[in-house]
């Protein structure tokens, strides 16, 4: 039996949350006594397999359709529910199939749940099969403010992992939890094509483009992300910090009421309601730091406040605080920034 990963790829690589998914699913495997497998849509080249094998995953499921143009969520379910059964290379049928609680994540889950009947526990941050055979789980509730321990006994445990289930620096290049690959370390990964079954009503969502793609970095994966709220004072005044967030490599990200009013669009929203995000540094700028919105942020490794307020909550939070005001602290980091690098 294998515990099953789907993961999630951008430009090649593995994506951050689906790395700490990786991670998540490797030491159930280990617990287990199983084998970590990985299973993409895509072609056996979509992802760079170094990785995957480094985080202990010897055995992926190369999931390809002519019909799957673009993000299809019913019809990703249904693949997984079907690999999930009779994967190919006779491991026999997965004890568990896990995937990070992004958007796409967490919706294919929900589906694979309703179409096997199995238990899905979603925001996992970590989980194990002790020799009762029961897949044990902490998961995070309340937005991530309670952590709760739940059994799941079922013969297919779903579990979504959390973003910040696993520290950034962990993933995915670590010491593999499942162990050495069969053959010696550096055996790699092998590649299994899956060609799925899917019928007509499997598509009847079919994603053909990606927004965040095309406007660049996205912001549930981004390494560095530029956070704005009501402080910065209207729709105009995001240009610095988009100009900061090009030099940094970095996503733009919002508080609520920056979406409420209208500034920005919803999915640049940061927290209980929007994107949880985990980046290695999280530049918040005129953000009071309430605790929905920390509930979006907490896995960021390190955490910058900018704001007037030295009494706002998130320079508490936050590791380092800049008292000042973000329209003279933003420019004279951009200019600093730009004078560094000639
Ligand atoms: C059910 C529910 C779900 C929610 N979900 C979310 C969520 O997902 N994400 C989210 O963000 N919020 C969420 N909220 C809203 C949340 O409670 C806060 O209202 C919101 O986060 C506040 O946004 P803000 O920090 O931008 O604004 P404010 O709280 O108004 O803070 C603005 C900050 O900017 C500072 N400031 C002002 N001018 C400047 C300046 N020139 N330079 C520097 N600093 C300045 C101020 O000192 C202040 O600290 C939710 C609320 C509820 C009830």
């Amino acid at each position: 039996m294998t515990v099953l990963c789907l993961i999630e790829t951008g430009a090649g690589r593995i994506t951050d949350p689906s790395a700490r998914a990786l991670a998540v699913a490797a030491r159930l495997a280990d617990s287990a006594g199983q084998d970590v497998a990985v299973a993409w849509f895509g072609g056996p080249d979509a992802v760079d397999a170094g990785p995957l094998a480094t985080a202990g995953a010897w055995i992926g499921y190369a999931i390809e359709s002519d019909r799957l143009t673009g993000y299809a969520p019913q019809a990703w379910a249904r693949a997984l529910a079907g690999l999930a059964a009779d994967p190919p290379g006779g491991t026999g049928p997965a004890s568990a199939v896990l995937a990070a609680a992004t958007d796409h994540g967490a919706e294919v889950l929900a589906h694979l749940g309703a179409l096997t009947g199995m238990p899905l526990a979603a925001n996992c941050v970590s989980a194990a099969r002790p020799s009762d055979g029961a897949v044990r789980v902490v998961r995070q509730r309340w937005a991530g403010l309670v952590l709760e321990e739940a059994v799941i006994e079922a013969p297919m445990a779903l579990l979504t992992v959390a973003a910040d289930a696993v520290p950034g620096d962990a993933v995915p290049g670590d010491a593999a939890p499942g162990g050495t690959a069969p053959g010696g370390a550096g055996a790699g990964l092998t590649v299994h094509g899956f060609r799925p079954e899917l019928a007509e009503s499997d598509l009847t969502v079919l994603a053909a483009t990606a927004q965040q793609r095309r406007e660049g970095v996205s912001l549930g994966t981004a390494r560095v992300v530029v956070g704005g709220g009501r402080g910065v004072g209207g729709p105009d005044g995001f240009a610095p910090l988009e100009e900061l967030a090009g030099l940094l490599g970095a996503a733009v990200g919002v508080s609520r009421v920056v979406t409420s009013e209208g500034w920005r669009p919803h999915r640049q929203q940061v927290g209980q309601t929007g994107t949880k995000i985990a980046p290695d540094l999280y530049l918040a700028c005129g953000i009071s730091g309430a605790i929905q919105h920390m509930a979006g942020c907490q896995g960021a490794k390190t955490i910058v406040a900018i704001n007037t307020d030295p009494g706002a909550p998130i320079m508490a939070k936050a590791d380092y605080a800049v008292v000042g005001d973000l329209h003279e602290v933003i420019p004279a980091l951009v200019e600093a920034i730009r004078a560094r690098r000639g």
